[in-house]
């Protein structure tokens, strides 16, 4: 017997279900990555050739490649369109079968399908499983048998179920090291070695200098930074000048850690008193990420729709004023401070806090009436950790169109937002250095401030500083009519 490994977005040698069951399948596994040209060239094409991710791929796949070596593997690098790729190097290689692990968007599963077909031409099999998530598909259900709409009954079943086996069972890591001597060094027909950035028509981004570490390390190094701090997460998580979440985001994203490890960390620690309150929070979101690919999986439709179809019937602001609002909202430039330090923080960085990426993405809704998709593509574009699921779900949360989502009318005001999780004003002064000499009252509102205080701050507004697009109150009236439409059809 001899299989293909073929990683995508589980960058890691440990704790990895395809891995771990084509090593007890076969006697000799080859591994193999491939810079898929279907997801890089429209990239390239939209211009968009400093990009953190594959930067982070890159560097992570560097990683890999040399952690597979150590254990008397390797890995073959490919740089082409995966459809056509992996068929071909499968009957290059002779192998039997190829092992992957599940994937929920739908491009991917449509993906997969082609390479499963094309492989079955030849007689070899395809082999997928579950590796993402604690729970998939339809593991979770509700008592009628039907996947869940609602989060909290889902994530008492998805604890139910994880209780009932004691834990243990579903978060047990897929040990890689009792056969991995069946790892196949690639052949020599392969061995063309990992392509470099610019080859792959990329450049470097400023990902070093943002101190984001990829790979396997990068993971197992925030995870300890942030083990002790877990037990603070319930209070801390909704303040983005604190160090309050994990920001292992982009290592779930790319599989550099697993999810069963962290599941099980924060499983465990539900059991230990000073830090079980935050252990819970924190498994809770694990929990959401798991419900979102559970949603996508079943409701493949979000990816372009509403999930709830009355909310197709909002008509979104259109035309060149849309344009310009957006732009505005793209670059930081909206007036509201807290609104413009996290786009900052986005644009800058690729990371943007969970708080924050709610309240941009109601700004630019429920102020702004800006269609959902927009903001939900522009995040696609720069978001390190992007994520279908877990970003339509955010999206559809904020737009009130989702399942479980907030109710329509209720609409944050960017003002108290800013006092309540920025109240001392030190994140929106981390992006907006030009604000800094407000005094924490004004600053979440400048156009509030009286004239001496903009003056002495060196606040022009309108010149170094926008003035608001809008006024949130109007606005507000605003998006309540715009919802009309769907009060009146639910
Ligand atoms: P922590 O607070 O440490 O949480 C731990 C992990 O739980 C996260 O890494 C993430 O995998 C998961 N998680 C946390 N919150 C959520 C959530 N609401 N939904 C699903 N999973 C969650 N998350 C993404 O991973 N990719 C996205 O593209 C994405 N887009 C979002 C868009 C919007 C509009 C909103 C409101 C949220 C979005 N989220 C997304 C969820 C959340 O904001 C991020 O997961 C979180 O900020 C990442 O930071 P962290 O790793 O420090 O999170």
């Amino acid at each position: 017997e001899k299989s293909l490994l073929w990683f995508r977005r589980d960058l890691r040698v440990f704790d990895h279900a395809a891995l771990h069951y084509a090593l007890k399948a076969s006697q000799q596994v080859f591994c193999v990555f491939v810079f898929d040209t279907d997801i890089l060239q429209p990239l390239l094409d939209a211009g968009l050739n400093a990009d953190r991710r594959v930067e982070f791929i890159h560097a992570s796949i560097i990683e890999l490649e040399r952690e597979l070596r150590r254990l008397g593997g390797g890995l073959i690098v490919r740089h082409s369109a995966a459809r056509h790729e992996i068929p071909r190097l499968a009957a290059q290689l002779g192998v039997d079968a190829v092992f992957s692990n599940h994937d929920y968007e739908p491009q991917a599963k449509q993906r997969d399908a082609e390479v499963a077909s094309a492989l079955a031409v030849d007689g070899r099999q395809w082999r997928s499983f579950k590796d993402h998530v604690i729970f998939e598909r339809d593991e979770i259900l509700t008592l009628a048998n039907q996947p869940f709409s609602v989060f909290t009954p889902y994530k008492n079943a998805w604890m139910k179920r994880l209780a009932a086996a004691d834990g243990a069972f579903f978060l047990k890591p897929y040990p890689i090291e009792t056969h991995a001597s069946h790892l196949a060094p690639p052949p020599t027909l392969s061995a063309a070695g990992i392509p470099s950035l610019a080859a792959l028509g990329f450049e470097k981004t400023n990902l070093l200098d943002l101190k984001i570490a990829p790979g396997m390390s990068g993971a197992a190094a925030l995870l300890e930074d942030f083990m002790p701090r877990i037990g603070q997460y319930g209070q801390t998580r909704d303040f983005p000048a604190i160090k309050g979440p994990s920001y292992l985001s982009v290592h779930l994203r790319f599989g550099t850690i697993s999810i069963r490890t962290l599941a099980r960390m924060a499983y465990q620690t539900l059991h230990q008193d000073a830090a079980a309150t935050g252990a819970a929070v924190w498994l809770s979101e694990l929990t959401w990420r798991d419900f979102y690919f559970m949603i996508l999986h079943h409701h493949p439709h979000v990816a372009q729709r509403a999930f709830k179809p009355d909310y197709d019937a909002i008509q979104w602001e259109s035309g060149a004023h849309a344009d310009s609002l957006f732009r505005a909202w793209c670059n930081g430039r909206t007036g509201y401070p807290l609104v413009d330090a996290a786009m900052l923080q986005l644009n800058q960085s690729g990371y943007m806090h969970n708080r924050l990426r709610m309240v941009v993405a109601s700004f630019l809704m429920k102020d702004l009436g800006i269609d959902w998709r927009w903001g939900e593509h522009y995040f696609s574009l720069k978001l390190n950790d992007f994520d279908l699921a877990a970003n339509n779900g955010g999206w559809q949360w904020a737009a009130s169109s989702g399942c479980d989502a907030q109710p329509y009318f209720r609409i944050f005001n960017p003002i108290t937002q800013s006092e309540k999780f920025d109240a001392d004003g030190k994140f929106i002064r981390r992006y907006l250095p030009q604000l800094a000499g407000l005094s924490n009252k004004h600053i979440h509102a400048p156009w509030l401030a009286p004239t001496n205080e903009l003056g002495k701050a060196g606040i022009k507004l309108g010149e170094n500083y926008p003035l608001p697009l809008v006024q949130h109150d109007e606005a507000r009236k605003l998006t309540l009519q715009r919802y009309s439409v769907v009060k009146r059809v639910t």
